[in-house]
């Protein structure tokens, strides 16, 4: 299903991709699994930087839609912005399209999906029938923490670099480093929305965790409490035996 032709959520026959990974072949596939604020993007990164493959946001993918103020991006935008999930018939497709894009045969690091148990069943199927062996990374963080990141999170509206008050501020106070513009609060990063992101992981996402390890899929636990993003990302390495495949990884 394209996302050009996308209209009301509906069933569509399943179209060929393009350039199908050959199954059986090793491919890098890692899902990063957290909540709101668990770091998911700043792994996701990277991981891309040192796996060479893309990296697959749905939430990304889901703002760009907004910023571009096509049909999608209008039809999603309230969810998004009252920090509800978006339906699974939409991010389904919109993750089936990328990941058939050549840059991702090789592999791909998924960055929010799946986040309901019909997206990990519709995921686990996608691979299964390409005989992708994927591993789930599941960043485990306190909640406390997890609130203090997200309400203290700032974003550069012209460059997008991102911020926070507590742990990361700039240098010049609520004035992005790289080109002195005032950050902002992210629309989803108010109070009210923080709040329903949260809910909405709790109620919808976190079964999935359950779920995947009843399905035998391979998840690995990493704490992501209190440690940097560098010593979050060695112990993914290690997990994921990355080290293994790339000397950027080193
Ligand atoms: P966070 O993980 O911090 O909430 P994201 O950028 O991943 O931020 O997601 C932002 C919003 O995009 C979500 O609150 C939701 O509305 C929508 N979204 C992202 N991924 C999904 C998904 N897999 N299913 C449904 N909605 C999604």
């Amino acid at each position: 299903m394209g996302i050009r032709d996308w209209g009301p959520p509906r069933f569509r026959a399943p179209t060929p991709d393009p350039q199908p990974p050959t199954p059986g072949v090793f491919v890098n596939a890692i899902v990063l699994f957290g909540s709101p604020g668990s770091g998911k993007g700043t792994q996701a990164k990277l991981l891309t930087g040192c796996l060479h493959v893309p990296q697959v946001s749905t939430g990304d993918m889901l703002r760009e839609h907004i910023g571009r103020g096509n049909e999608l991006g209008r039809a999603v935008a309230e969810r998004l912005h009252s920090g509800a999930l978006v339906s699974d018939e939409v991010v389904d497709a919109l993750v089936e399209e990328r990941l058939a894009m050549p840059d991702a045969a090789r592999g791909f690091v998924l960055d929010g999906y799946p986040r309901t148990l019909a997206q990990a069943d519709h995921l686990c199927r996608w691979l299964d029938s390409r005989g992708i062996r994927e591993v789930v990374i599941h960043l485990a963080v306190d909640y406390n923490v997890v609130i203090a990141r997200l309400t203290g999170r700032r974003q550069c509206p012209r460059c997008g670099t991102l911020y926070n008050i507590v742990s990361k501020p700039p240098r010049v106070d609520m004035l992005c480093d790289l080109d002195g513009e005032k950050l902002v609060i992210r629309d989803d990063d108010r109070e009210e929305v923080i709040r329903e992101r949260l809910e909405a992981y709790e109620r919808q996402t976190r079964p999935v965790l359950e779920y995947l390890k009843l399905a035998g899929r391979r998840v690995v636990e990493v704490d992501a409490s209190n440690d940097p993003p560098d010593v979050v990302f060695r112990k993914i390495c290690q997990a994921t035996e990355c080290d293994d495949r790339s000397e950027d990884c080193r």
